[in-house]
């Protein structure tokens, strides 16, 4: 590990503390990988009082896999993209009851081969049901770990495998939950406190964007 993502974690540690509890309310591993779903372009807040009646509505991988469509868009309207969403839901709760068992699976290869899943919500199942050390790169991640100087990679999927060269894996599930937290509240995308930020004295954006204000 390099001198500066070690003063990075560590500073990011001391602020946020190493928790990797998910926003998303859930209580079955599939109704994490719906909220999932569902979380796409949405806030975890909307979801969350969405699913609130959608798993009573639907309280197991067969209900979802038999939903009428449009009875199940119009109960995740408010997610936005119901209509996509509700087809991948459908679909994928179809597949995982025809081929697994009704279970979530744990790999990445089998959970990406489901409706609606990519590498992002794969690893947020693996982190939070499995406990599987996984980095899920979301647009905090991606903008902030290039704000931060963590990576200089841009594609996701190029991001997570150099996260996990240069993070221990200890703080692969973290970092995820960390990043987004200060992304809500500090690094937002349009209007960065750098003046305010306790990664101020470590990060190379905000070192830039300081000098810059100080002329
Ligand atoms: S110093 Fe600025 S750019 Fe760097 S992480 Fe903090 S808010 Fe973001």
């Amino acid at each position: 590990m390099t001198k500066h993502v070690k003063e990075v974690i560590e500073l990011l540690d001391h602020e946020y503390g190493l928790f990797t509890e998910p926003t998303l309310d859930y209580t079955q591993p599939h109704e994490l990988l719906i909220a999932t779903i569902l979380s796409a372009q949405c806030t975890d807040a909307r979801v969350n009082i969405v699913t609130k009646d959608l798993f009573k509505t639907y309280p197991d991988i067969k209900s979802f896999a038999e939903a009428d469509l449009s009875e199940l868009e119009d109960a995740i309207r408010t997610c936005g993209f119901y209509h996509a969403k509700a087809v991948h839901i459908i679909e994928c709760c179809a597949r995982l009851h025809e081929y697994f068992n009704d279970e979530v699976p744990s790999s990445i290869e089998d959970l990406t081969s489901l409706s609606g899943v990519g590498r992002k919500t794969a690893n947020v199942v693996r982190t939070h049901v499995f406990h599987i050390p996984s980095i899920v790169v979301d647009t905090h991640v991606k903008r902030i770990s290039s704000k931060l100087g963590l990576t200089r990679e841009t594609e996701p999927v190029k991001i997570e495998f150099d996260l996990m060269k240069k993070l221990p894996e200890d703080h692969w599930s973290a970092i995820n939950l960390q990043l987004i937290t200060l992304g809500r509240t500090i690094c937002t995308a349009r209007n960065p406190k750098c003046s305010e930020c306790f990664l101020q004295k470590v990060c190379p954006a905000g070192k830039k964007v300081l000098s810059k204000a100080s002329k």
